[in-house]
């Protein structure tokens, strides 16, 4: 079985925008693409799992954040990251529904469809929530404090595992506690899927890399 990194989107991998729908204004956080890659060369398979209420609120349409899902695979690939599945719940909060975090549903939805066990894997987030969806699940979690979460303070309850203010950090800490029982079988079809509708983020296909288009 594999281990994955399970990384939460807003605030962790990207600077935090509320309700993001514009491409241009992804950004990557300092240090982000060199971590992935170097978890991802250690074994582990990347996984986004991410609350996107703009939604379910009507204030994000699905082709936005497919738009803007496609530009954070283009940032990453600047790094040669690819990340091995993204796992989005498009619903508001007063749906009730089982994947927005701090429920686990999207990382139990995660683990099964890519063949992820908890043991050995780690959640990296920015908010109690991420923190709360890691532990339900029997993750080692992360609370990545590089970018707070503005809308929703960190409390510490319940506590991570590990605070890290940097993503060196984030992999100075994983790579001492993470113990790869099985290195090299991150060979799993890449997976983007929606929660809840039941409906599939398109495949963007093969990415081709054109520096210029890079800041
Ligand atoms: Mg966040
Ligand atoms: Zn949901």
């Amino acid at each position: 079985m594999r281990r994955a990194v399970f990384l939460d989107r807003d605030g962790t991998l990207i600077e935090e925008v509320a309700y993001l729908r514009d491409p241009a204004r992804v950004r990557l956080l300092p240090g982000t693409g060199e971590a992935l890659a170097h978890l991802r060369r250690k074994g582990f398979a990347l996984v986004l799992v991410s609350n996107q209420s703009g939604i379910g609120r009507g204030l994000v349409r699905p082709e936005e954040l497919t738009q803007v899902h496609r530009r954070l695979e283009e940032c990453l690939l600047a790094f040669g990251v690819r990340l091995d599945g993204a796992f989005y719940c498009p619903h508001a909060p007063w749906e009730g529904c089982e994947c927005r975090k701090p429920r686990p549903g999207l990382l139990l939805q995660a683990m099964h469809q890519m063949g992820v066990i908890a043991e050995g894997s780690f959640l990296v987030g920015n908010t109690d929530a991420d923190i709360a969806a890691g532990k339900a699940v029997g993750c080692t979690t992360v609370l990545l404090t590089l970018c707070p979460d503005l809308k929703h303070p960190v409390i510490g309850d319940p506590p991570a595992d590990y605070r890290a203010g940097s993503w060196e950090e984030v992999v100075a800490y994983i790579s001492q506690v993470g113990r790869l029982r099985h290195r090299g079988d991150n060979k799993v079809e890449t997976t983007t899927v929606w929660q809840g509708d039941g409906c599939r983020l398109p495949n963007a296909g093969p990415f081709i890399h054109k520096p210029s288009t890079f800041e």
